[in-house]
């Protein structure tokens, strides 16, 4: 493939993308490239474009499962600070999409701004978690949105505030844009009282979830108003159930971990498990909470 000039010592050939996630699962992507700020990612989505490249846009990689043959197209990864460096002014706190929850939580404690606690122990960068509309404990990101600004995939940049922007359970209409930097609405609480809400969540984490083995968090989501994902799951026995190196996790029924070399395949061979067996005792459709890249 021809690239210009400016850009071709920058897009790299076959990059193994199992590394650049949490499962540490996949294949490699066809091309690759980190811009550095808003000018390279534009270019590099108008030329996408002009190729028919098809783009897929990476964040901290822990929520995506990639196929084992890996993705035909672009992998765009959203390094921390690419756009825009934290900050705050007041109870607003404004962040770059390529930053990690961990050092969101950890800047706005240290500006005694609370709000974000309850996103502690997630491992995934803001723009992931905005897409997905992460949360925790009966709090989501989207809650605290004041305004995003974002580019879409002809690198063209807008900025949605107000009704234009919707969330709901592990949700949004972001999802045919990239992030580049989000406002979000705090408030001001003692530091102390805002790391020990911090402590107290990552507590609940660790008796619910044991994370020895790479895995992407919760395979599915849990249905409406019904019992969660895992408990089904674990009445249906499926906890410990193998595919030659996945396992659904016996500490956390929607987890699958990978217990060294596991295949994309093995995920979904127990992911079709688990839909079969809870559509047959419950009747209900689980439906997956991961992305599926290939
Ligand atoms: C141990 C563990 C625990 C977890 N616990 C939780 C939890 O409690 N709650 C929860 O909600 N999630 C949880 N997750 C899942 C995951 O961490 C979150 O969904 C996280 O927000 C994903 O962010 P990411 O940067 O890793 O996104 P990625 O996995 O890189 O990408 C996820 C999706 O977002 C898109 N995306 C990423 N960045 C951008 C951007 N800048 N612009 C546009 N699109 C983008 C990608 O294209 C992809 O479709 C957990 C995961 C693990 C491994």
């Amino acid at each position: 493939m021809n690239w210009p000039k400016s850009l071709i010592n920058k897009i790299k050939t076959k990059v193994n993308l199992a590394a650049y996630t949490s499962f540490k699962i996949g294949g490699a992507a066809e091309f690759f490239f980190e811009p550095k700020n808003i000018q390279e990612l534009k270019k590099i989505l108008v030329l996408a474009k002009k190729k028919k490249l098809p783009v897929f846009i990476l964040g901290s990689g822990s929520n995506i499962l990639v196929s084992d043959s890996g993705v035909k197209g672009l992998v765009v990864k959203i390094n921390e600070e690419c756009f825009k460096s934290v900050y705050s002014k007041g109870v607003f706190l404004t962040a770059p999409s390529g930053l990690k929850l961990s050092k969101l939580i950890l800047f706005a404690k240290k500006k005694g701004l609370s709000g974000l606690e309850f996103l502690a122990g997630i491992p995934g960068t803001v723009g992931g978690s905005l897409v997905g509309n992460a949360g925790a404990w009966g709090s989501s990101i989207g809650d605290l949105v004041e305004d995003i600004c974002v580019l879409d995939y002809n690198g063209k940049k807008k900025l949605f505030c107000g009704n234009q922007l919707k969330f709901s359970y592990r949700k949004s209409n972001l999802n045919k844009y990239i992030i580049l930097w989000v406002k979000l609405r705090l408030k001001s609480k003692s530091r102390d009282s805002i790391a020990s809400k911090i402590n107290n969540y990552l507590l609940l984490r660790r008796a619910s979830q044991s994370n020895i083995f790479p895995n992407a968090g919760c395979i599915f989501k849990n249905p409406a108003g019904k019992i969660p994902a895992g408990e089904l799951i674990d009445l249906c026995q499926l906890k410990g159930r193998r595919k030659a190196k996945a396992m659904i996790s016996k500490a956390h029924a929607n987890f699958i971990l990978n217990l060294g070399n596991a295949k994309s395949s093995d995920v979904i061979f127990l992911m079709n498990l688990i839909r079969k067996k809870v559509k047959a005792k419950f009747k209900v459709n689980l439906e997956p909470e991961i992305k599926l890249w290939r």
